[in-house]
């Protein structure tokens, strides 16, 4: 079970974890030992919190975090303590899946009290869905173990956690330094008719089976074997919720591709049959189909699948220098996909602390939550929180920081038009031309159709599409070429990086391919790096269209939805004759 402790800097945390590995028994003698040396001979008085930071060193070697863990086993389950030194370390690492926390310790200091971020600390759990929380009122020691001290404490953080709908477990008056009420009952707080620290960790429940819940796997890479003259390609990630085997139907959002797996492949392990959830894995399929790093494989035969959209409502707590204000570009990470996306509104803003609200702030200031809408600039696949945690939370990026942190609340209704609604509209909408489709037909000799040539860059395409321009032209057709340049410095100079942008570079493209086929065109275009996802784009926006696909030198597209493969280092002539010889055929 995987426990997180939080508070306020200096409340006590790291003695707190100290002590509990040493009071059971967790720290090996020697090693005990030769830390207290170690500070007689600095001069340095011994801190439990050593013992930590000990075995952080020596644990901590090869895991990625920010976070240290420590193990330890009680009589009745094995833990992971995680000690998150500050709220946006935790909160970077519950959101991008490093830790996951199945409850939460919360530290108070007996003398110095409730502290903003021991507010603050509380609203987070509640945010991030953790439901198991203790209280420990620590350095009673310091208030000479005095129950009116922990009542004053108990009763005004129980009002604040109620507010926030937490339900602690238990709030427990301890001592970190003396060891009072950690592993065992302390004598000195004789008051205290509830339970030790260990005694109330031990009756957490355990974490809900996991295993059992839908399956999602944030897709984090892909490989391929081409080098070993094998075509393979795995499908790597880690299982954040659920469990798969061989042979079940699987589905990726947000590209709706579907396969079967083949084979659970782990390196260095025995083949598998079935795998479930926290392992990093990859998979052979029996189908390949294009998929890209931060799509979500799921299980297709699942009652409970992921939304996809780009527009969301969204709680999201608020940590950068700058406030969160709407209309600003943000890069939003979720599971392992990135995008940028902005916020729409501002609904509602709570600061976490004195939990006041607002509904007339149109920005979050630090350290305030807030109710959100918020619009990616390109379609994703997402869960609500209630669905799946590690695919229901994202954080939100301010120029190179983590800067918040948010868990989505509902797919919003409206919840962003997807191309084929687009389309449909623009047909509907559309003002057709007085010629009528035959006219045009009988006048040109042949029906519009779309050549499009695509390839890695530097293919020669240009030159081709002109050659073949000029052979059809010939041929009597109304040949016309169109490269994506033309699209991208006109009819797309009010939008700027064209790398973000991808999407709508293309969008508007295709819309200028379309109208130039409604004209009753032979349209010769080109773009490079076209891949599958694209190439569905401009279909379902080129909507009843002919299309040929050509794709020049090496064909990368997994797919095979390349009309006509040319090979590399093929005389240009001989290419645009080729591709003529198609399109002549598919009259
Ligand atoms: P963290 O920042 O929350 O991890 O806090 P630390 O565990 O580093 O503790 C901060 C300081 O409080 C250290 O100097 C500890 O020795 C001291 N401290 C921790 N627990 C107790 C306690 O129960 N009693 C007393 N008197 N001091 C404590």
């Amino acid at each position: 079970m995987n426990i997180v402790f939080v508070g306020h800097v200096d409340h006590g945390k790291s003695t707190l974890i100290g002590r509990l590995l040493h009071d059971t028994g967790s720290i090996p003698k020697d090693k005990l030992e030769d830390i207290k040396e170690r500070c007689r001979k600095n001069s340095k008085a011994f801190e439990y919190a050593f013992l930590l930071d000990a075995l952080k060193d020596e644990q901590s070697q090869g895991i990625t975090i920010d976070t240290a863990r420590c193990h330890f086993k009680s009589d009745k389950r094995d833990y992971i303590l995680i000690d998150a030194p500050g709220h946006i370390d935790f909160l970077k690492n519950m959101v991008s899946g490093a830790a996951r926390a199945d409850a939460a310790i919360l530290v108070i200091d007996a003398l110095e009290g409730i502290q903003e971020n021991s507010r603050r600390h509380g609203y987070m759990l509640s945010m991030l869905g953790i439901k198991q929380v203790i209280i420990c009122v620590n350095k009673m020691d310091i208030v000479r173990y005095s129950k009116k001290v922990f009542d004053g404490i108990k009763n005004e953080y129980s009002l604040f956690l109620s507010k926030v709908n937490v339900k602690p477990k238990a709030f427990i008056p301890v001592s970190a330094r003396e060891g009072s009420n950690i592993a065992a009952r302390s004598g000195k707080m004789a008051w205290h008719k509830g339970p030790s620290l260990l005694q109330a960790m031990d009756s957490f429940s355990e974490a809900k089976k996991l295993d059992k819940r839908p399956f999602r796997m944030p897709v984090q890479d892909i490989y391929r074997f081409t080098d070993l003259g094998d075509d393979r390609r795995l499908i790597a990630g880690r299982v954040e919720e659920g469990s798969v085997s061989a042979g079940d139907e699987i589905i990726f959002y947000p590209s709706l591709k579907r396969s079967k797996i083949r084979s659970i492949e782990m390196f260095n392990s025995p083949e598998m049959k079935s795998i479930g959830t926290g392992r990093s894995t990859s998979f052979a399929l029996s189908k390949e189909v294009y998929v890209q790093p931060g799509e979500i494989m799921c299980k297709a035969k699942e009652k409970t699948l992921p939304y996809t959209g780009s527009t969301f409502d969204a709680n999201i707590f608020w940590m950068g220098k700058e406030p969160l204000v709407p209309n600003k570009e943000y890069k939003l990470k979720l599971g392992t996909a990135k995008t940028y996306a902005k916020v729409r509104s501002v609904n509602r803003v709570i600061d976490a602390s004195s939990l006041k609200e607002s509904v007339a702030k149109m920005q979050v200031d630090r350290h305030e939550v807030a109710e959100c809408t918020i619009e990616t600039i390109r379609p994703m696949a997402y869960d609500t929180i209630s669905q799946c945690e590690a695919t229901g939370r994202f954080v939100i990026v301010d120029g190179y920081e983590i800067a918040g942190g948010g868990i989505i609340t509902k797919a919003a209704k409206n919840g962003g038009m997807g191309l084929k609604e687009k389309v449909g509209i623009r047909d509907y909408k559309w003002v057709r031309s007085g010629i009528k489709f035959s006219k045009r037909l009988a006048k040109y000799g042949h029906k519009p159709q779309l050549i499009l040539i695509t390839g890695k860059r530097n293919e020669n395409k240009i030159r081709i599409a002109r050659k073949l321009e000029a052979l059809l032209s010939k041929k009597g057709y109304p040949a016309y070429y169109i490269g994506i340049r033309s699209v991208i410095y006109g009819v797309d100079s009010d939008i700027r990086s064209a790398e973000r942008y991808r999407d709508e570079h293309l969008r508007r493209f295709a819309e200028v391919l379309n109208i130039l086929l409604d004209a009753g065109l032979t349209v010769i275009a080109t773009a490079s790096d076209l891949h599958e996802d694209d190439i569905n784009d401009l279909k379902t926006i080129l909507k009843n269209k002919e299309f040929l696909l050509a794709i020049v030198g090496e064909n990368y597209l997994v797919e095979k939805i390349a009309d006509i493969e040319i090979p590399k280092y093929m005389a240009l002539k001989d290419v645009a004759i080729i591709i003529k010889d198609h399109v002549l055929s598919s009259r």
